[in-house]
């Protein structure tokens, strides 16, 4: 068996054994670029998935392997970019701006202030690089309400609020 084949099968049976038994065996603490099969992890920013495959990293190992980047738009006018997850499994890139929205749609209002803020920390540096209007706007908005929040000048439910109508 190749190796790629051994791999693919090592993981099919990871993945197996964690629905089984409901378990992860990805650790948040440890280096992400092998074993990353989180599966609960669609209620934060701080990992970041592929759309295609089940890989997943967190978005400061992205950030810092150089694996989250603008690439050309998958639906956007052609010739403009977008904020996207370069896989390392399977070399597809995953847009991000809308999978930051989703998690902000439906997990903003569970979220307790150091969450909040840990959140928007992460949405501003996953965008930080960003070339396209959204992309950058989005990064300037998470920076904004995260300085707002750091001061008092906003409460976090109306952060939350600000941050559901930008997406909006
Ligand atoms: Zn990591
Ligand atoms: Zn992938």
């Amino acid at each position: 068996m190749s190796e790629i084949g051994l791999a693919k099968k090592v993981e099919t049976l990871v993945l197996f054994l964690e629905k089984l038994y409901s378990v992860k065996f990805g650790n948040v603490g440890e280096d992400c670029s092998r074993w990353s099969l989180i599966d609960c992890a669609n209620n934060t920013c701080s990992w970041v998935g592929c759309d295609v495959c089940s890989h997943w990293c967190h978005a400061a190992c992205g950030i810092q392997k150089n694996l989250i980047k603008p690439g050309p738009s998958l639906k956007g006018p052609s010739g403009s970019t977008e904020m996207q997850l370069h896989c390392i499994g399977c070399g597809h890139a995953s847009e991000m701006f809308g999978f930051v929205k989703d998690v902000f749609m439906l997990c903003t209002k569970n979220w307790a202030l150091e969450t909040l803020k840990k959140e928007l920390d992460c949405v501003r540096k996953i965008f930080r690089g960003s070339e396209d209007y959204k992309g950058k706007e989005l990064h300037l908005k998470a920076d904004d309400m995260l300085s707002k929040l750091e001061t008092k000048m906003v409460s976090p439910s109306d952060a939350c609020n600000s941050m559901i109508q930008f997406f909006n």
